[in-house]
């Protein structure tokens, strides 16, 4: 499940303060710096495919592509604003605890500050619920605008139930399109597309994940083509 949202103020519903910063608002020149935060525990191994992928979908966009270890989330923001709830995608009889988004967007907010980024994208193991909407429970990414960073989680990309989608490659690659898929939506600036292989078609659940390609399809390329021109390179 991913959401997207347009131009929307978040803060309001927020229980914790993004930090407001003159350089969070500024408009993106492409080719432009990204940075990916691993947050919690994910693998690193997949970093450099990560890489491939990225420079496949979004070709010459960015100058540089960082990744940035190791961020836990403080021991004293664990807890907040998180909720208990049963995983129903994979029909867990456990309860889990999710965190809302803005948590995420804080510290990717923080980072892109830190080493001058101009997109930021968290990745992370913990289960995630949008802070703008609490009913979207366990979203596998949602991206915001505004601040120009996106959140994916591995959570809910692993399927706990079929031993066949246990396999690491097609778990990274579900990860490597839920990470393209955000970060579409920062760059081109647009919603959902409805074509079914696009990268950028919505799933709401790993099976829609795992039959769209890892590509944008001939119309968002053509979006991508003109972010390219706006900005002449
Ligand atoms: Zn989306
Ligand atoms: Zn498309």
């Amino acid at each position: 499940m991913s959401k997207f949202q347009i131009g929307k103020d978040i803060s309001n519903k927020q229980t914790l303060a993004l930090p407001i910063r003159q350089s969070t608002y500024r408009q993106i020149i492409f080719p432009c710096h990204l940075g990916i935060i691993s947050i919690g525990n994910v693998s690193t191994s997949m970093l450099n495919k990560l890489r491939f992928h990225l420079d496949q979908a979004f070709d010459s966009f960015f100058f540089d592509i960082q990744f940035i270890e190791d961020t836990n989330l403080h021991p004293d923001m664990f807890e907040l604003g998180v909720k208990e709830e049963y995983n129903l995608l994979n029909k867990s009889s456990e309860k889990v605890l999710l965190q809302p988004t803005n948590k995420f967007y804080e510290i990717i907010v923080d980072k892109k500050f830190e080493y001058n980024f101009d997109i930021g994208v968290g990745l992370t193991n913990l289960p995630i619920y949008s802070s703008s909407n609490e009913n979207l429970l366990f979203l596998f990414g949602e991206a915001h605008i505004k601040y120009m960073c996106a959140i994916v989680s591995t959570h809910n990309l692993i399927d706990l139930f079929n031993p066949e989608n246990h396999k690491l490659k097609k778990i990274e690659r579900r990860i490597y399109k839920e990470v393209i898929h955000e970060i579409g939506h920062l760059i081109l600036d647009c919603g959902h597309c409805l074509n079914d292989y696009c990268v950028m078609r919505f799933s709401k659940n790993i099976k829609e994940i795992d039959s769209k390609s890892i590509y944008l399809c001939e119309k968002c390329k053509l979006k991508l083509e003109k972010v390219r021109e706006r900005n002449n390179f």
